[in-house]
């Protein structure tokens, strides 16, 4: 069966993943099941877009309840569902307005189009210089504009003519983004923690550097909580462990509650109110389908329960990794709530590798960046659960 269906997708789907060799049909909380029957613990959460785990009853009853009445619309006419979750994110991030959109990428292509557009007509940048400050090794998405200010061969060859527009500084660099922000700088674009990089932690001081320089050079700052959001870090926003609001938050993956996608960029009227019918749109941003999920995934995090979980669990996790540094296994522990880059040490070979171990002692989690290991459990997981995961983990690495 597993056998069967992995040669089948390598036959017929494009090889633009390289998966486990692993074939889930079935999942619930924190546990997948594959289709001969083995369960395996799920250290990845869909890169923090199952957040919640898998069916949490809330959600499932959430989705079944829409979906027994309206599904679609298109924005073309009101539905019954929009106000409601526009308003409910608005009041969770601190915000005014939100632009509902589907997926990560597409939310952050309208955060950028946001800062152009709300550059030329609010700060008086020139037509056509808007230019935006972003970091090396960001992961802000696979469209052709996002790949184009990738640092990351892999993700950005081949793909050009590229998208100008970008300056690319050094993650963590406050006196670099200083030097690069001129008269033409609408927005600072950043990931407050570098996910794809390895869950990569600024150094301390730099979010709030960064909102202190854009505020005095009249930027926006433009903060993709994409997967560091919704809790995943112990707070509902990685940008909070710094005290800092950003301009702009960019949020996707958990918002969807691991049913449906649901992005969106949410700021200030001064801001997203540049938009004008016809200017912007998506046929399925802000379906009633995925409004209703939304508001139901954010009624869950305005309990602070899932963000106490993660803080807990968070602690717990960094403490039983950091006694692994001293192994020599593992060469540095990254991260911050139930989030965390571990760097494997090269004698054990690749991080591919040591997942596939994993994999085979029934934990389920994913190598990034050749050496690194992330774990990023659902924000559901018990204590049990996740020292078992660890156990696993030690055992694989032989400590
Ligand atoms: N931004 C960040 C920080 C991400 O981690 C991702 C996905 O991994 C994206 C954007 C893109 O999201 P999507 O895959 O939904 O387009």
């Amino acid at each position: 069966m597993t056998e069967r269906q992995i040669a089948a997708t390598e036959a017929h789907s494009a090889h633009n993943y390289h998966p486990l060799p692993v074939v889930v049909a079935a999942a619930e909380g924190a546990w997948m099941t594959d289709v001969e029957g083995h369960r395996y613990l799920d250290m990845l959460a869909g890169y923090s877009a199952l957040n919640f785990g898998h069916g949490h009853p809330r959600l499932i009853a959430a989705a079944k309840a829409q979906l027994e009445r309206v599904t679609l619309t298109s924005r073309a006419f009101h539905h019954d569902r929009f106000a409601d979750f526009c308003t409910a994110l608005a009041e969770l991030c601190g915000m005014e307005m939100v632009l509902p959109m589907n997926t990560g990428a597409e939310a952050i292509e309208t955060a950028i189009k946001t800062a152009r557009k709300w550059g030329y007509r609010v700060k008086g940048v020139p037509d056509g210089r808007a230019n935006i400050v972003v970091a090396a090794d960001n992961f802000h998405g696979r469209t052709t504009t996002i790949i184009s200010f990738s640092t990351d061969p892999e993700a950005r060859a081949d793909y050009g003519p590229y998208t100008p527009g970008f300056t690319v500084v050094p993650y963590g660099d406050l006196a670099a983004i200083e030097a690069a922000v001129d008269d033409d700088t609408v927005a600072v674009l950043l990931e407050p923690i570098q996910g794809e990089a390895g869950v990569l932690v600024p150094p301390p001081g730099y979010l709030a550097g960064v909102r202190r320089i854009t505020a005095e050079r009249g930027v926006l700052f433009i903060a993709d909580e994409i997967q560091s959001g919704l809790g995943r870090t112990g707070r509902t926003f990685a940008c909070e462990h710094e005290g800092v609001v950003p301009d702009v938050y960019v949020l996707g993956k958990a918002l969807g509650g691991g049913v449906v996608p649901v992005s969106a960029v949410v700021s200030s009227r001064d801001v997203l109110g540049v938009f004008r019918p016809g200017e912007h749109g998506s046929t399925f941003g802000g379906n009633p389908l995925a409004c209703a999920v939304g508001l139901e995934v954010i009624a869950m995090l305005a309990t602070g329960e899932y963000q106490r979980r993660a803080a807990e669990l968070g602690d717990h996790l960094h403490h039983e990794l950091g006694s692994l540094t001293g192994t020599g296994t593992v060469t540095a522990v990254r991260g911050r709530g139930l989030w965390a880059g571990v760097d494997i040490a090269p004698a054990l070979g690749t991080g591919r590798a040591v997942s596939e171990r994993l994999m085979a002692r029934g934990v389920l989690a994913k190598d990034t960046h050749g050496s690194t290991i992330r774990l990023a459990p659902p924000l559901v997981i018990s204590k049990e659960d996740l020292d078992w995961g660890l156990d696993q983990l030690r055992t694989v690495l032989g400590v």
